[in-house]
């Protein structure tokens, strides 16, 4: 691959229009880029930001050539863009971050495998594509355990938890036709971290602060930096991190999400790009994971990912946006984020919300005494 240096004035375009690509395209107009997206639904949360929005399914070979033309620079925002889009785009354009670990990334079973072949440990898993292999995976793995679909999951969307023998029909049924999937054993951690890594086209890699996650319904909920764990697990997550980036060829940025239980990490799952987990950056680190992600694409020095102060950041879903925006202004170090999306359904992320303060406590008490996360 010819490593480019992409000088401001030039542009980048972006394969996807939700607010992952709508803040990037915010920190490539800080850094004087034009932007250009692709993304088939008008106005989108990144279209209203970029200079122009070609729209064309992701998977339209046609329309993502019409966006290559317009740009110096491709990248993509969600790991959901077919990998023959972008092995062609790779191919003919200029894809820094390639397509293979989009092809790994898209497959819960070839991520897993990936990452246990570096010698990191997974979660215990097996594989199903029957009702047959389910008994056996049930057999092999013990209750309870989740299974998962291969493709397409996201948000806890594509997961079924098993509890019971009893329940294995229902599941089945429930899950028959979304297959194949992968059966995990339930693990009782602790505590869910992430390792936001980024790697240059130059091969520089540069980690930030470790964060801790909070779900609720299986969607991020909150984010706490820094996180509450000891310094030897901090280490051993960056370090797992780093091994991930490098084992991989990254360019570009890597979300590694973890869990952390009593006798070790876990890598859970990986996204090959900028992460909700990752938004504190914006206002609690020296280099945003955005800006960061466009230096290690453009052929930057990566930036310092010091964390300038404690962070606390919330997810806006539909259900809270009217809430958030009659109190937000009682927020004390709030810092709000909204994606332009018009409209606010239950559980889709509207936006977030940073608080920053002396400590993650103050900054966790502020959120608590809101009466916008409370009934
Ligand atoms: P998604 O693609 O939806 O983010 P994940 O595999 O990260 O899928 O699962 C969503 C959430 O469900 C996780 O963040 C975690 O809280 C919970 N979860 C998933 N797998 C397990 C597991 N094996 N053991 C315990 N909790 C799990
Ligand atoms: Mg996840």
């Amino acid at each position: 691959m010819t490593k480019k240096w992409i000088q401001p004035g030039q542009t980048i375009g972006i394969l996807g229009g939700g607010q992952l690509g709508r803040m990037m395209a915010l920190s490539a107009r800080e850094m004087g880029y034009g932007v250009a997206v692709l993304e088939p639904a008008p106005n989108s949360p990144c279209g209203q930001v970029a200079d122009v929005q070609v729209e064309a399914g992701y998977n339209d070979l046609e329309g993502a050539a019409r966006l290559a033309e317009l740009c110096d620079v491709l990248t993509y925002e969600f790991e959901n863009i077919h990998a023959d889009t972008a092995a062609f785009l790779e191919k003919e354009m200029y894809l820094p971050q390639g397509s293979r670990l989009l092809t790994i990334t898209q497959d819960r079973m070839l991520e897993k495998k990936t990452i246990a072949s570096f010698n990191i440990p997974v979660v215990p898993y097996a594989e199903v594509s029957s009702r047959d292999d389910l008994t056996a995976a049930v057999h092999k793995l013990g209750l309870p355990a989740v299974l998962k679909t291969t493709r397409g999951g996201y948000d806890g969307k594509g997961q079924r938890v098993i509890r019971h023998q009893r329940e294995l029909d229902v599941a089945w049924r429930e899950m028959q036709g979304y297959g194949p999937f992968v059966l995990e054993a339930w693990l009782a951690f602790d505590k869910e971290i992430s390792v936001i890594v980024a790697r240059s086209v130059h091969g520089e890699t540069a980690v930030f602060p470790v964060a801790e996650n909070i779900h609720c319904n299986n969607i991020l909920h909150q984010t706490i930096v820094p996180a509450r764990i000891d310094q030897q697990t901090e280490a051993e997550a960056i370090r797992l991190a780093v091994r991930l980036a490098e084992s991989l060829q990254l360019v570009g940025t890597l979300a590694v999400e973890m869990f952390v239980a009593s006798d070790r990490i876990y890598v859970n799952e990986l996204a090959p790009r900028p992460h909700n987990s990752g938004h504190y950056t914006i206002n609690a680190c020296e280099t945003s994971q955005f800006e960061q992600h466009l230096r290690a694409i453009c052929g930057w020095p990566l930036g310092g990912t010091a964390l300038l102060t404690p962070a606390v950041m919330v997810n806006i879903l539909g259900e809270h946006l009217p809430k958030v925006l009659t109190h937000i202004r009682e927020l004390k170090g709030a810092h709000l984020h909204l994606y332009g999306k018009a409209e606010a359904k239950a559980g889709r992320k509207m936006g977030h919300v940073t608080v920053i303060a002396g400590s993650a406590a103050e900054a966790l008490e502020e959120i608590a005494a809101s009466p916008i996360w409370n009934e």
